[in-house]
């Protein structure tokens, strides 16, 4: 066996462990998840410095990195210096134009001797650096030499004004020493040695090159355009690979017959129709009818439905699960939370009325029951809930994971819905599927607007609708930036809440913490560091606290008389309820909360909505949260209090909160400013550790063409006996996903 220290290059097997050609190094890599010879090869430089200026000896300037050809005139012996007990060489080397200083620190008397060697007299070499001052005059310390007596000089100055591959280091081990371990497995690598997952003609109808190819110029390009080519060619292949196993879920999940689920009239469907308060929007209507459509077939409905807060998606949902249910089946709905579980369950059971009370006395002679399954039901409400599930007494099962048990079983389950599905796993939403016999249909709702490359990323394999109106009547949200050091403004603030009350209206007030002396503001208050690390800011006061604000706020003269309560996660879910209801009816019309009310808590009444630490929070769950008011007849507001500077990255970004309501708009803009991991959740990326170089905020055109590609590959092949290389692939990335899975359990 050979290693990389000095060795001769060696032909390695890709699946050998990193071993073979690390050596002793080996657990240094394997700290970087760099397991066998193939990882390195896949191991990319994360950004390339500049090749060095080879430059005159006359013209080197301070603080740039050069190289230099030239001869030793003069060297030192081994130098100790007095005070500090440190080993030096000195050498003077000339290009005929100057002279110019080097220096070389050593540990060791052996090492300090092997400077004084290797610098005689006479010699000539290339010296690159970054250059120095010292003692008046320019020096180079610790260059990097090559000398030209044993290497050929054209190919020594060819290297160094090449791009610098840098590569993602540790302490342990630097960039230089991948790049040479690296070196060792690509070496001797040939065209056709890599697998390809790229099938030929596509790699020709997109003019993408040879994969080893690829791999030589990304980690030892010749010039910028290298690797620029390079990275275009194996991003492609990211998306590629990602896409194709998105094309096989789906195709697999088409392929499996479903039960066609076709409207029945007379049925519960047009009993609900007929008794619906209001008018569906034309978009509720013409998705409805795509619903409608995709439920009769026997093919498994697969459908992404967007749309903001307060668009109208659970009314959506519902007549979807009515047609289901009046053809014989049940509609499971799995939400995130607790609370947005029993709420919809609340709300699901109000929308029906009489109809939700099927089999009882004094229900409607069509009708189906609506029952509730989250981790706080117990005892015999639980037994009984599990009873209708499996008998199908229950038409419609809410519940949260607690639906994912395996205690849990339906007569028939005929259509999952995911609300929020971005709060689930690609995991999760199969082990409910696979409660069916048959391949139930799926509807995903999410009022989180995604932009269509991410959709198409994380979501791939699912068609998607979009509900962009508002229903009528809807008199909007206005929202402001209020600074926090601003007496006059909180004043203000608070006054405005005493008004909107005085009006009938309710009031949300949001911190980012629960208690002011525990962990749980602790991931916020360490991603704000991060954030604020990132903008050059200082950290500030620790962020506000639920319990902390509705004393003070009970206290507070302008609020004098008003009832303040409190919601957050670690409540009793009955005293959550409690909180709810009482805030609904306003007899608590002030309710301090937590992100809790983020998603789906639908209180008509509520108008006016105060975010406390506004720039702790991302421009997506801003705007989420704010679609807490303004959800009735009353137009809403949202007080965005802020302790960002003027001018601050975060006073920028609560500014394009409070400039605009389209949901899709800030979704892009908040793209732009996060980073991918925040992007793509482990749980729905697909394996986000195998996308290397793809940028799902960047790369959209790539990735359309990738998803086209890899669709029309899968549909030829859908087994892909024809193409192993892309099924290794798929399979790798799958099993990365796994680990990152467990790392994270
Ligand atoms: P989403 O789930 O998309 O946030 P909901 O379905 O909860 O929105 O709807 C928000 C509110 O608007 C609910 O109170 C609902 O009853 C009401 N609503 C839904 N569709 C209409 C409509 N077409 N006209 C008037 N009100 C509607
Ligand atoms: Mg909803």
């Amino acid at each position: 066996m050979r290693y990389a220290d000095g060795a001769a290059p060696v032909r390695t097997t890709l699946d050998e462990p990193v071993a073979t050609v690390a050596g002793r190094l080996a657990p240094k890599f394997e700290a970087l998840g760099i397991r066998t010879a193939g990882d390195l090869l896949r191991y990319y430089p994360r950004r390339y410095a500049d090749p060095s200026r080879l430059t005159d000896i006359a013209g080197l300037v301070v603080d740039e990195k050069a190289s230099v050809v030239a001869e030793v005139r003069s060297a030192s012996g081994v130098i100790r210096s007095p005070s500090s007990g440190k080993l030096r060489v000195e050498a003077q080397v000339t290009d005929g134009t100057s002279v110019l200083h080097l220096a070389f620190f050593a540990q060791r008397t052996s090492m300090a001797k092997g400077f004084e060697h290797q610098l005689r007299p006479g010699r000539r070499g290339l010296f690159t650096g970054k250059v120095g001052w010292f003692k008046g005059r320019a020096q180079l310390a610790n260059p990097e030499m090559v000398w030209f007596d044993d290497d050929d000089p054209d190919a020594a100055l060819d290297k160094a004004a090449r791009p610098l591959p840098v590569y993602p280091a540790s302490a342990a081990l630097d960039s230089a020493k991948i790049a040479s371990t690296v070196e060792v497995v690509l070496g001797p690598l040939r065209t056709g040695d890599v697998p390809d997952p790229v099938p030929a003609d596509v790699r020709a109808a997109r003019e993408l090159g040879d994969l080893v190819d690829a791999l030589r110029r990304v980690h030892r390009p010749q010039d910028e355009r290298d690797w620029r080519v390079a990275r275009h060619r194996l991003r492609y292949e990211e998306a590629f690979v990602l896409q194709a196993e998105l094309a096989r879920r789906r195709a697999r999940a088409a392929g499996q017959p479903a039960v066609a689920r076709p409207r029945v009239p007379g049925g519960l469907l047009d009993a609900f129709d007929e008794r619906l308060p209001f008018t569906l929007t034309a978009g509720q209507r013409e998705v409805g009818d795509q619903l409608a459509d995709e439920l009769a077939q026997p093919v498994p409905m697969q459908r992404l439905l967007q749309g903001e807060v307060g668009s109208g998606k659970t009314v959506v949902a519902l007549r979807a699960m009515l047609q289901v249910v009046d053809a014989g089946g049940q509609a499971a709905l799995l939400a995130p939370t607790e609370v947005l579980a029993a709420q919809h369950a609340r709300s699901l059971r109000a929308l029906l009325g009489d109809l939700a009370e099927g089999g009882l006395l004094g229900g409607a002679d069509v009708g189906t029951q609506v029952c509730l399954l989250t981790g706080s039901v117990t005892g015999a409400a639980r037994r009984q809930a599990l009873l209708d599930a499996a008998s199908g007494a229950a038409g419609i099962v809410v519940g949260t994971h607690a639906l994912l048990e395996k205690t849990v079983q339906f007569a028939e389950l005929g259509l999952v819905v995911v609300d929020e599905q971005h709060r689930f796993g690609v995991e999760q939403r199969d082990a409910l599927r696979a409660k069916a016999a048959a391949q139930p249909h799926l509807l995903a709702m999410t009022a989180t607007p995604i932009p269509r490359t991410v959709a198409m990323t994380v979501f791939g394999d699912l068609e998607t609708s979009v509900l962009s109106e508002l229903p009528a009547g809807r008199a909007g949200i206005t929202s402001f930036v209020v600074p926090a050091d601003r007496p006059a403004w909180m004043a203000r603030t608070w006054g405005r809440v005493r008004e909107e009350v005085a009006r009938g209206g309710r009031a949300y007030v949001v911190c980012p913490r629960i208690t002011g002396d525990d962990s749980d503001g602790a991931d916020l208050l360490a991603q704000e560091a991060a954030t604020l690390a990132d903008a050059g800011e200082a950290p500030r006061r620790p962020p506000r606290a639920v319990l902390e604000v509705a004393d003070e706020l009970r206290a507070h003269p302008d609020l004098a008389g008003l009832e303040v309560g409190v919601l957050h996660g670690r409540m009793a879910p009955e005293d959550k309820d409690r909180a709810l209801a009482d805030f609904a009816s306003g007899t608590v019309p002030v309710l301090v909360s937590t992100t809790v009310v983020e998603v789906g808590v639908d209180v008509p009444d509520a108008t006016v909505m105060v975010i406390l630490d506004a720039d702790l929070f991302g421009v997506s769950q801003l705007h989420q949260l704010r679609g807490r008011v303004g959800r009735g007849t009353a137009p809403g507001v949202c007080l965005l209090v802020s302790g960002a500077r003027p001018g601050s990255p975060a006073d920028e970004r609560l500014q394009h909160v409070a400039g605009t309501l389209d949901g899709f708009e800030l979704a892009a803009f908040d793209l732009e400013q996060r980073r991918e991991g925040d992007v793509l959740g482990a749980s729905q990326s697909g394996g986000s550790s195998s996308l290397r170089l793809l940028r799902v905020t960047r790369d959209g055109e790539l990735i359309e063409q990738a998803r086209a590609d890899a669709r029309a590959v899968v549909e030829g092949d859908p087994e892909l006996a024809a193409h192993p290389e892309l099924a290794a692939a798929i399979e790798q990335l799958l099993a990365g996903d796994r680990e990152e899975f467990l790392d994270r359990a």
